[in-house]
């Protein structure tokens, strides 16, 4: 087969119509103010904070430095509790701001940080609790808010893997104190590059505004020593384009998500997590875990017979973060929920305009693999 079909890829950004992204740059070359706090980056601030019902949303070259703001604006340099079961950004975010990440596992359904094992990791020197909605699937949010309140802990969600998920309606940024978006291109919504953190703390988001230029303040005056993690207008004119699109995006992704259901629900040996209640999700992901000796193929087989056909999934995420390199030599294990499915997990190609026959052709290679190998 290999070679017949055409390439799949993971994942495929999403852009809006030529035109009028061109219409919406358009202004530019009349102001020539390409950043710094431009139209653009403030219309698309207040389209967010509507969107996503938060008071403050603010704008970052990336997630990535979205969480590493959140985390100084609230003076965080301490233990830090978190899933290893994530991006590695996650992590290296908590290092590069002088704390110390303390992986606690993650439960087994959503795979996200496990509210029953939170309390034991918690020291004296514990200052947050920095989840992940993985792959969309909220966290337990009450459960992690309970504990904190209990002892005193900040609750910043790294929230990258989450826009346009609510719960009973509610939007997924409302939880903990902040919750960081990224809007990478390969995100559920894109500015290209770009991230926000999302807070209903007016003084936090000061800080984090300050926090991405420089620290400094509006005479000019610096309070801190800040960075730099503006979004150019450019990005924020990508922003304001895609939103108007994401929800039929999301729409879209969902028609292709179901088809894989369709097709690999009730599958011996491969699993997908269950829906969660009161959750509109936001299909970022397809993720599977494959049992190889139930399924009679192994994960690495999958990802290897659909390469051969030109279809790029991925081990997202593989490996755990506390068994990469740098982070294995200092943190002991310890999380092996979290190790069984970063060795089990494959996650499926998923966009907008991933096509019904596709995903017939990608499941097709799934469930025939096992009899090749
Ligand atoms: C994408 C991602 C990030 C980092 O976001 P960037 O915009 O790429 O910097 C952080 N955490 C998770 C879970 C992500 O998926």
């Amino acid at each position: 087969m290999a070679g017949t079909s055409k390439e799949i890829a993971v994942t495929r950004s999403s852009m809006p119509p030529f035109e009028e992204y061109v219409e919406e740059i358009r202004p530019l070359w009349e102001s020539h103010w390409l950043t710094n706090c431009g139209v653009k980056h403030q219309q698309l601030q207040r389209e967010l904070e509507g969107y996503l019902g938060v008071n403050h949303v603010e704008l970052f070259t990336n997630g990535h430095s979205a969480i590493e703001a959140a985390l100084e604006a609230f003076g965080i340099h301490g233990e830090v509790i978190t899933t290893p079961f994530t991006f590695v950004s996650t992590a290296n975010a908590i290092v590069r701001r002088g704390a110390k990440p303390v992986f606690v596992d993650v439960e087994p359904e959503w795979l996200t940080l496990d509210p029953d094992k939170i309390e034991a990791a918690i020291t004296d020197k514990t200052e947050a609790i920095l989840p992940v909605h993985v792959y969309g699937n909220l966290c337990y949010v009450e459960e992690i808010q309970r504990i904190a309140d209990k002892y005193g802990l900040k609750v910043i969600y790294d929230a990258a893997h989450a826009f346009g998920v609510t719960k009973d309606g509610k939007g997924a940024m409302s939880f903990g104190d902040a919750s960081a978006l990224s809007f990478h291109a390969t995100k559920v919504f894109n500015t290209i590059e770009g991230g926000a953190v999302c807070t209903f703390d007016a003084d936090a988001a000061k800080e984090m505004a300050r926090n991405r230029n420089f620290g400094l303040d509006a005479s000019g005056d610096c309070l801190f020593p800040g960075g730099n993690a503006k979004m150019n207008e450019y990005c924020a004119s990508m922003g304001l384009c895609n939103l108007r699109y994401v929800d039929a995006e999301i729409e879209k992704r969902q028609k292709a998500f179901e088809a894989y259901e369709e097709r690999l629900a009730d599958v011996e040996g491969l699993r997908i997590p269950s829906d969660q209640k009161g959750v509109k999700r936001n299909c970022a992901y397809f993720p599977i875990f494959i049992d190889p000796a139930k399924f009679g193929a192994t994960r690495d087989d999958l990802f290897e017979a659909l390469g051969n056909a030109g279809i790029r999934a991925r081990k997202y995420f593989w490996p755990a973060i506390n068994e990469m390199k740098w982070y294995s030599e200092q943190f002991c294990g310890g999380t092996p929920v979290a190790r069984a499915a970063s060795n089990s997990v494959l996650t499926l190609p998923l966009y907008a305009d991933l096509e019904i026959k596709q995903v017939d052709a990608i499941c097709r290679i799934l469930l025939d693999t096992p009899k090749e190998v």
